[in-house]
């Protein structure tokens, strides 16, 4: 409901006023916004939700098409307009999801993204069916109440919310559910393929985010996500001559491999202090006391001194975003003990830092190996890289956001060493980051996320609609 209602007539003209008493108010002035009513806005989103998570977008085979025409209806009511798009490139069931909210145009746009698919439940260890969309005990329950279809109801509501309201937004606000990021990222490479036009008045992107730390009811810091590691798989592949493992000879490919994949194992790749990660250790320095504290709140320094250094590299996850990280995991050679095989090989599970060039970092591997008998083959599925810049005013909005609303907690940048759609976005030249709007204790969501009971709380909705909101208004 607005303050008043326009007859179609009425609208040239009152629109004209309109725009005349805009331009004689200061800028921000907020006289036509009606406050939000974040409690019923909250009943509303849990009913919404509900819905949304009873659809079954499993994927595969994914049935996003489903969600996505759920998205249209209930956005055709709000009088937004929305688009099923790529059905076509996507498959039988397929879709992505495209509608925007008008802003001014004088600044460039916000897109809230979300993926409509989730992972496969094992229904019979769930308290609940994983479609049922219950809400009890102050929850709403089921697969994707965290991996992520939550967050692409808040992200919804939130838009429906400052179109009721009347916000005057200066940046469209555009609204993307993809297909298929659990499996290929297939919606949102064709998304980005196909739809450039759509896209390119984007300045800023958030989706799905991690490493927001809750311990015990303590938030100790917030997070925004600004970078990922970058998977880069090698294989190692050694050639010789088959022959019987009683008369060996010189050319067996087993111990040239072995020595090559213990060379790669053993190397001390450089360190890269990102300036996302600094910020990062400076938040878990404020967890820590003594020369603990005193390390993370200065890492560059630490880092240069051997006790500093040893101390933040025996963390594995602070090893493994400070540096490239090789992991050895599939060795093929004979299945005979007593035959020599004509090839052997390994398989490296390598990430690299988001700025590392893929080119460079095989020919240093190269070089570490010293065996150019061992040959080093990429394996299929390399993302582009993507980091996002760590002083925006979105992360600028965030930060004022969760200060008001988490007073002294800090707000922090982690680097993921997981993936997302985020790389496929930034690749499109958006500044794209990973926000989760809620504050799940980490038990919480490492039960749930592709795991079992899947919930998120009723007031965690809440705070994702405050947070949502909050944002976009600061950056008007
Ligand atoms: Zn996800």
């Amino acid at each position: 409901m607005r303050l008043f209602r326009l007859s179609p007539r009425s609208i040239p003209s009152a629109l004209a006023l309109l725009a005349a008493l805009a331009a004689l108010a200061p800028r921000g002035a907020r006289a036509q916004e009606r406050q939000i009513d974040y409690a019923a806005l909250r009943d509303e989103t849990v009913r919404a939700m509900s819905e949304y998570l009873q659809i079954n977008t499993t994927n595969p085979p994914g049935n996003e098409l489903a969600t996505a025409k759920w998205l249209q209806s209930f956005l055709a009511k709000e009088g937004i307009e929305g688009e099923i798009l790529d059905t076509a490139e996507l498959g039988k069931g397929r879709a992505n999801f495209y509608a925007r909210l008008k802003g001014d145009g004088s600044q460039k746009a916000i897109a809230l993204v979300h993926h409509m698919d989730v992972v496969p439940s094992n229904a019979e260890l769930w308290s609940v069916p994983p479609f049922s969309g219950a809400v009890k005990d102050g929850y709403v329950w089921g697969r994707g109440a965290l991996d992520m279809k939550s967050e692409g109801i808040i992200h919804l509501m939130s838009m429906v919310a400052l179109k009721r309201a009347g916000v005057h937004l200066t940046r469209d606000i555009v609204f993307i559910a993809n297909s298929d990021e659990e499996v290929e990222g297939t919606g949102a490479v064709i998304f980005t393929h196909n739809h450039a036009d759509l896209l390119k008045d984007v300045e800023f992107l958030i989706t799905e985010g991690e490493g927001t730390n809750v311990e015990n009811g303590v938030v100790k810091w917030f997070a925004i996500g600004v970078a990922e590691k970058r998977a880069y798989w090698l294989r190692l592949v050694a050639h010789g001559t088959t022959a019987h493992g009683s008369i060996p000879r010189a050319d067996n490919p087993v111990p040239r491999l072995a020595r090559a994949v213990a060379r790669a194992a053993a190397w001390q790749t450089p360190i890269h202090l990102l300036p996302a990660v600094d910020r990062f250790f400076k938040a878990e320095a404020t967890l820590e006391t003594g020369e603990h504290r005193t390390w993370l709140a200065n890492a560059k320094a630490a880092l240069a001194t051997p006790r500093g250094r040893a101390f933040i590299l025996s963390d594995p996850y602070r090893n493994a975003i400070l540096r490239n990280t090789i992991a050895p995991t599939v060795l093929t050679g004979s299945n005979r003990t007593n035959i020599i095989p004509p090839v052997a090989s390994a398989e490296l599970d390598i990430r690299l830092m988001p700025d590392e060039d893929t080119t460079a970092f095989k020919r240093e591997l190269a070089r570490v190996i010293g065996d150019s008998s061992v040959h080093i083959e990429v394996m299929p599925g390399v993302m582009p890289s993507y980091s996002a810049d760590i002083n925006t005013a979105l992360v600028r909005a965030v930060e004022a956001q969760i200060h008001e609303m988490l007073p002294g907690v800090p707000v922090t940048t982690p680097l993921a060493a997981g993936a997302t759609d985020r790389p496929t976005y930034s690749h499109a030249g958006i500044q794209a980051y990973g926000l989760e709007p809620y504050i799940v204790e980490n038990k919480e969501e490492e039960r749930g996320v592709h795991g079992v009971d899947e919930r998120l709380s009723i007031a965690n909705i809440e705070f994702g609609l405050k947070l949502i909101t909050g944002m976009i208004r600061r950056m008007q």
